[in-house]
């Protein structure tokens, strides 16, 4: 495979942008300027094909460039846009599919990323409590800014090591953030505890898929909610990505957990920009949308027709087609086949998931937490994902992060993929 034209673009790239990507964990080697996507499939700049499993991080529930969205998206744009002032029907006609939706969603407010969602259900929660800490879980990452920057998790951590957060940020935010080991409710209560009257929120990723896919363990999230109730804290879920990949009202209703605030983004749009804050009425009449609303909530680009009727035509093709069906099974698939091929070849390995979500952790066992995921072979994960590139399989770059399969996967892909992970991984094993 060739990268020559990638190569040349990458140094104009550059000369104008630090680094020359938009987000900080863009840089790759190769490095891959891309120019086309539809379906499964993305291409770069040298008419290099691959399947994508990275899928923008999680967003493409539907696969890329998804007619039906697109389409939505186009016919309102023929008519409608953006105004300033006041509401638009599809504003009304997304919020009101939510609130059906998503269990914890009496109410919500839309927004355009899933940092700004987080900042303003963590803030909404402080102005409710009246309290200033806030409780966060290792390897779980909520946005980039200063409220959830401790602990977040950037690509060029090496496991184990503290995460600086940012240079800039306020100490006052880092001093506020308390930060948890996921699947330990010990940990959690004795915070709880030692923090009383003190703590605003819990906010946690249902399943931390920031490292992957750290499944909960059977009562976690019931003995949060509890913890919760017990201490007055409010509890945030943040499904950015869990939310609308895992089922259409989120991974609290699979759960049965009902959390006090929701945070929304990624596959609420099919990658379109569009994010929400959602949750208990009580609380979300306290934003300054309301007349006497206390908390700020602004955004020029807030609920515009692109995001909105992206996300309506998202969720109409969730209600109205196999969408999780399809791609659980992918995923069991998927799964099942990693493992027999793993099994075959003796390697040692752990192969994690839910629904359209897998990883492989190079390690022996079924990891809990984020300190777990230092048995992992990193560098033998690299090297994987490397040579399947020549492949055509595009993974994402680390194997603390998940891969996704979307609606415009088909068999095919997967036993292509299937096909040449058995190759790249008996190879692999020869040199080693
Ligand atoms: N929460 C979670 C769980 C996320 O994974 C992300 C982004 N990966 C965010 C919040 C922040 O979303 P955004 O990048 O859209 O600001």
């Amino acid at each position: 495979m060739e990268f020559k034209e990638s190569a040349r673009l990458y140094e104009e790239a550059k000369k104008y942008t630090p680094g020359g990507v938009h987000t900080s964990i863009r840089n790759l080697e190769p490095h891959l300027v891309f120019k086309k996507a539809e379906g499964a499939y993305i291409y770069d700049a040298d008419g290099n094909k691959y399947i994508d499993y990275q899928g923008a991080f999680g967003p493409y529930i539907l696969g890329h460039n998804h007619p039906y969205v697109n389409n939505k998206v186009i016919e309102a744009l023929g008519r409608t846009d953006l105004y300033g002032t006041g509401s638009t029907d599809l504003e009304i006609e997304l919020a009101e599919k939510i609130c059906k939706h998503v269990p914890s969603a009496e109410q919500v407010l839309f927004c355009n990323s899933g940092s700004e969602a987080t900042y303003h259900a963590i803030r909404l929660a402080r102005a409710v409590t009246k309290r200033f800490k806030l409780i966060k879980f290792q390897g779980c990452y909520h946005g980039w800014h200063d409220y959830v920057a401790r602990n977040m998790l950037s690509s060029w951590d090496m496991i184990g090591k503290r995460d600086p957060g940012s240079a800039g940020m306020m100490e006052e935010a880092i001093d506020n953030t308390l930060v948890c080991t996921f699947n330990d409710l010990e940990d959690v209560e004795r915070t709880m505890k030692s923090n009383d009257g003190e703590v605003a929120a819990l906010i946690i990723e249902p399943i931390p898929h920031n490292i992957g896919c750290i499944m909960p363990q059977p009562g976690f999230l019931e003995g949060i909610r509890k913890l919760c109730n017990e201490h007055g804290i409010i509890l945030i879920f943040d499904e950015v990505i869990t939310g609308f990949r895992h089922d259409i009202g989120c991974y609290q209703k699979v759960a049965g957990v009902t959390p006090d605030l929701t945070t929304m983004g990624k596959a609420m749009a099919n990658g379109f920009p569009i994010a929400a804050v959602a949750g208990k009425k009580a609380y979300m009449q306290r934003f300054n949308t309301q007349p006497g609303g206390d908390v700020w909530f602004a955004g020029t680009y807030n609920g515009h027709a692109v995001g909105t009727a992206a996300s309506i035509a998202t969720l109409e093709m969730m209600e109205n087609e196999p969408v999780h069906e399809h791609v659980f099974r992918l995923g069991e698939k998927m799964r099942g086949g990693l493992r027999d091929i793993l099994k075959r070849l003796d390697i040692e390995s752990y192969v994690a998931g839910f629904g359209s979500v897998f990883t492989t952790y190079f390690m022996g066992f079924e990891p809990k937490n984020y300190s777990d995921l230092q048995h992992n072979d990193a560098e033998f994960y690299v090297a994987y994902r490397r040579a399947l590139m020549e492949k055509g399989i595009f993974k994402l770059p680390m194997n603390m992060k998940r891969n996704h399969i979307s609606y415009s996967h088909t068999d095919k892909e997967i036993d292509y993929t299937l096909e040449s992970i058995e190759e790249v991984l008996r190879d692999m094993k020869g040199k080693k």
